[in-house]
């Protein structure tokens, strides 16, 4: 089985360099960003998806530390996205949450 590719950066071994971090959370810059500020909040304990996680106090705190990334990127209005199941786009299988800024956002998403 291929290795987590979130895994690994929050191990160190790819490395990226963090935007925000703490005891349980990391924040880095998407490598392929869709929008001027993209960001990526990841818990450091591996979580599958947003269905897997069984911790209401950890999704909370990855909420709040993706407002802490936004303010530190600069940003006041910003978008947050979780990609929950192929169908939604998820490709990478370890919960993150997007952060998107910078500029004016379309809807509905594609
Ligand atoms: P999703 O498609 O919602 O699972 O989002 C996964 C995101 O991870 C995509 O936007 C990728 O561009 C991003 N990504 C994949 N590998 C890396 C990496 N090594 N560093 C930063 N972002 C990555």
């Amino acid at each position: 089985m291929q290795p987590c590719i979130f895994c690994r950066i929050v191990e160190g071994a790819i490395p990226t360099p963090f935007v925000y971090k703490d005891d349980e959370i990391v924040a880095f810059s998407d490598i392929q960003p869709q929008a001027p500020v993209h960001l990526l909040v990841v818990p450091r304990r591996h979580v599958g998806s947003l269905n897997e996680a069984d911790d209401d106090m950890l999704l909370g705190r990855l909420l709040a530390s993706a407002r802490k990334a936004a303010a530190q990127a600069g940003l006041e209005q910003y978008r947050i996205v979780v990609n929950t199941g192929a169908d939604a786009g998820q490709s990478v299988l370890h919960l993150h949450l997007h952060v998107l800024g910078g500029r004016v956002m379309a809807w509905p998403p594609g």
